[in-house]
């Protein structure tokens, strides 16, 4: 199995264009009035629930806190800071106030905050006792951009973004501190969302304005493109001067404190949607972060009743084992009068990409006729109600969820192409492939653009270090370094 080529990509436009309904995006979030914002469905906001619960819960493992900041930053010290203007550019700007009064010092809708963190800082750092402070936010943040397209490149969007602060001769720390943090997201993109992820290193063409370092987690979607997915900046101690956060060190002298910063979005959901959906139309989603595990169907006109539970039935029976499996996976329980409804019910929870859909009835001997459907494979089989066990559950989940991890993993494996010089790439474009291209370049800034002037391909993300047995396959320089382009989104 392969992605799909340049000529593939086309007739899906065209074929897109005619059935646009069918974009999986779309059941997690919508396009709102404003071009380029968007509005969280119930369930894509119960896939960041999830999201936020797994991050809160390493956050807390790593001694991170969650505070909560304004939404304006002042233009003069954001000028200061962003000094890269293809990213000002963005920034959406608010000039006058109610009643006419015009700003001196216009106000910036958060685009990012890390002007605000080195201000919070300033006021709870005193010495190096305070160190390292480390710091989270659930937010919204604006980026007026060029083009955009829900969740996976939107003016708006929904992140998480965390800083810490600490002694910058502590490089143990801050190693340490790098390493939790890529661990956290290595778990949430690979274990928890089954997606298979390349890390690395940016070059300094595409490194977050402001940082000095940044290191990236990306993916390939189905059409080919990488997606960043998340992102740790080391911010050494550009915006910790602008806001004179200093602190006492052990010899009482005052000293400036580096910071570091890491983020994901709600792109994550998007690229979810993109990559686990399957050629049935159909949204697969990660059992381990689907908001619903396992979706029960019941037909019957005596199980619906809080009376009829305490039965000692068959009836009784059912209610205890669906109880029992409530208290250890998400299930939602459904009792529906007829087969019509029921079928409606099912066919939303394949649409949503329910894991692990039970449906019974009762029949007209006092039995109970039952299927088990597995969303990812369509398969349906007959069981007895007796065999739905949170073994069987544990079990299923597993499968599916490890199923879409290797499938994505073989994906990533089949489409990185390695090229060694200019013509090796040439042949690989002719050849209308797509995906990750890895080869070895110098890391300059004017190589990367002839490159992305010559190929149409960006640098993705880089091994970080540089060999001087290495030569760029573009400019010949040495030293250089293993490196991945692509076609970025
Ligand atoms: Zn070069």
């Amino acid at each position: 199995m392969g992605l799909e080529t340049k000529n593939q990509i086309k007739t899906k436009k065209k074929y897109s264009e005619k059935r646009s309904s069918y974009d999986p995006i779309s059941l997690l979030a919508i396009a709102s009035p404003v071009k380029g914002c968007s509005v969280m469905t119930p369930l894509g906001t119960q896939f960041w629930e999830e999201v936020k619960e797994k991050i809160d819960t390493e956050h807390k493992r790593i001694g991170v806190k969650n505070v909560m900041l304004p939404l304006f930053i002042p233009m003069s010290v954001s000028k200061k800071v962003f000094t890269r203007r293809d990213f000002n550019k963005e920034f959406v700007v608010i000039k006058e106030l109610p009643r006419r009064k015009k700003l001196s010092d216009f106000l910036v809708i958060r685009p990012t905050s890390e002007v605000l963190f080195s201000f919070v800082f300033s006021k709870l750092i005193h010495s190096y006792r305070d160190l390292p402070c480390l710091l989270n936010q659930w937010c919204n943040v604006v980026r007026w951009e060029k083009s955009n397209k829900v969740l996976l490149r939107a003016n708006e969007f929904w992140w998480q973004e965390g800083h810490g602060v600490y002694d910058d001769q502590k490089k143990k720390e801050e190693r340490e501190l790098f390493a939790k943090i890529a661990s956290m997201y290595r778990k949430i993109l690979s274990d928890s969302f089954a997606l298979s992820v390349k890390e690395g290193w940016k070059t300094k063409l595409e490194t977050f304005s402001g940082a000095k370092k940044t290191y990236t987690f990306e993916s390939l979607l189905p059409d080919g493109q990488t997606l960043q997915l998340a992102t740790i900046h080391f911010l050494s101690s550009k915006f910790t001067s602008v806001y004179k956060t200093v602190f006492r060190d052990r010899h009482n002298n005052l000293r400036i404190p580096a910071q570091i910063s890491w983020g994901l979005s709600t792109r994550l959901l998007g690229a979810m949607a993109k990559i686990h959906f399957t050629q049935k139309d159909r949204l697969v989603t990660p059992p381990f972060v689907s908001p619903t595990q396992l979706l029960i169907l019941v037909i019957s006109t005596d199980c619906d009743t809080k009376e009829k539970e305490n039965e000692k039935g068959k009836c009784y029976f059912l209610s205890r084992k669906f109880f029992s499996l409530k208290e250890l996976f998400r299930v939602q329980i459904n009792h529906v009068k007829n087969l019509e409804h029921l079928l409606i019910l099912k066919k939303r929870g394949l649409a949503e990409g329910v894991p692990v859909i039970f449906e019974c009835r009762e029949t007209k001997n006092e039995c109970f006729e039952s299927y088990i459907t597995i969303s990812s494979s369509g398969l349906k089989k007959s069981i007895l109600p007796s065999q739905l066990t949170s073994l069987l559950i544990r079990k299923t989940i597993l499968q599916i969820q490890q199923r879409l991890k290797i499938k994505q993993e073989n994906v990533t494996k089949l489409n990185t192409h390695n090229f060694s010089s200019v013509d090796d790439l040439k042949k690989l474009l002719d050849e209308n492939k797509v995906g990750f291209f890895k080869g070895v370049f110098c890391g300059k800034i004017t190589c990367e653009r002839s490159i992305r002037d010559a190929f149409g391909l960006a640098s993705v993300l880089t091994s970080g270090k540089s060999f001087k047995s290495l030569f760029c396959f573009f400019c010949g320089s040495s030293p250089a370094k293993v490196s991945f382009f692509g076609r970025k989104y």
